[in-house]
């Protein structure tokens, strides 16, 4: 990051966009079967698009590099991302569906998910405006992660991944990451910590859910501890972490504080319902910062 730059937007969030079916059952129908369910909702949703609405949320300027289709769900996910004022210029529109998430959640709480990636798959990772910050997950076609980090590192911006959902990747994404985001199971795929400082990354951030987070790099471990908070549904904890932790970077905060900032980003986003719903706002992490 070069502050001498000149910009179009903070950040860039180069992802999927999804519409999450979700219906209740009392059952989850086994093959073949058919149950009646008990209610029915829609939900915006993706990484991609939870990342961004987090990062506009916590005060950034966000583009949104990605793809629906030119159905009604395509129409309901572009006005999603303008109404958090984030810049759909570069959300294309394919000849494919919307990506979609059907979900089914028993009465016990168990779900089962079919994710059909749709237009995500179309994504190509070219054409990303300048950023201070780019910021990428793994639910597009990984060829596209890499055209998207790569140029972003040529462009000089702060590149940061968040390696979900799970999955092995190899150096080729790697070597373009300045900051990688996993969980405790996506970096056990990922090889562990050395490798991923071995192969370039200044930090490696891990977050452990309702125990914080471990900032790895060159000088060592420190603990970014959690903030104490009611949680009672975790959805899009690990995006608003994500999506916070790179608005705050972009703003020029050091890692350490930015990882503060996000560290109450996720905490918040626990102690609402669903994902978009659940993103907080800067005023509110400020709040809960404060108040800590
Ligand atoms: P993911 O959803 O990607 O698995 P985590 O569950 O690790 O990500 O959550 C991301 C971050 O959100 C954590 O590092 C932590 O800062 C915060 N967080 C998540 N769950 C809680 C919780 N129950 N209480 C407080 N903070 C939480």
């Amino acid at each position: 990051m070069r502050d001498e730059q000149t910009f179009s937007f903070d950040v860039c969030v180069v992802g999927s966009a999804n519409l999450d079916l979700v219906a209740t059952v009392q059952q989850l129908p086994g093959p073949g079967e058919t149950v009646a369910g008990d209610t029915y909702r829609e939900y915006p949703g993706g990484k991609g698009l939870n990342q961004a609405v987090a990062a506009a949320r916590a005060g950034a300027s966000v583009a949104f590099v990605g793809a629906v289709g030119g159905d009604a769900a395509g129409t309901v996910l572009r006005a999603v991302l303008t109404n958090d004022h984030i810049d759909a210029g570069h959300l294309e529109t394919v000849d494919a569906p919307t990506g979609r998430a059907l979900i089914g959640v028993a009465a016990t709480g168990e779900n089962s998910i079919i994710v059909v990636p749709g237009a995500n798959a179309a994504v190509t990772g070219a054409g990303a405006p300048s950023t201070r910050v780019v910021l990428a997950q793994l639910e597009v076609p990984l060829a596209a992660v890499e055209l998207a980090l790569r140029n972003a590192r040529s462009a000089r911006s702060l590149t940061v991944l968040n390696p979900a959902p799970a999955q092995a990747i190899d150096e080729s994404i790697l070597r373009w990451c300045d900051i990688v985001v996993p969980n405790e199971h996506e970096i056990e795929l990922l090889g562990g910590v050395d490798r991923l400082l071995d192969l370039g990354a200044r930090a490696v951030v891990v977050t452990l859910g309702s125990r914080g987070a471990e900032l790895h790099s060159a000088t060592g471990v420190t603990h970014v501890d959690p903030f104490v908070v009611t949680a009672i549904d975790t959805t899009a904890a690990g995006d608003s972490f994500c999506g916070a932790l790179c608005a705050r970077l972009a703003a020029g905060d050091e890692l350490l504080v930015a990882l503060r900032f996000a560290s109450a980003a996720g905490a918040l986003c626990t102690t609402k319902a669903g994902a978009v719903p659940s993103i907080p706002t800067r005023a509110e992490i400020d709040a809960l910062i404060d108040a800590t």
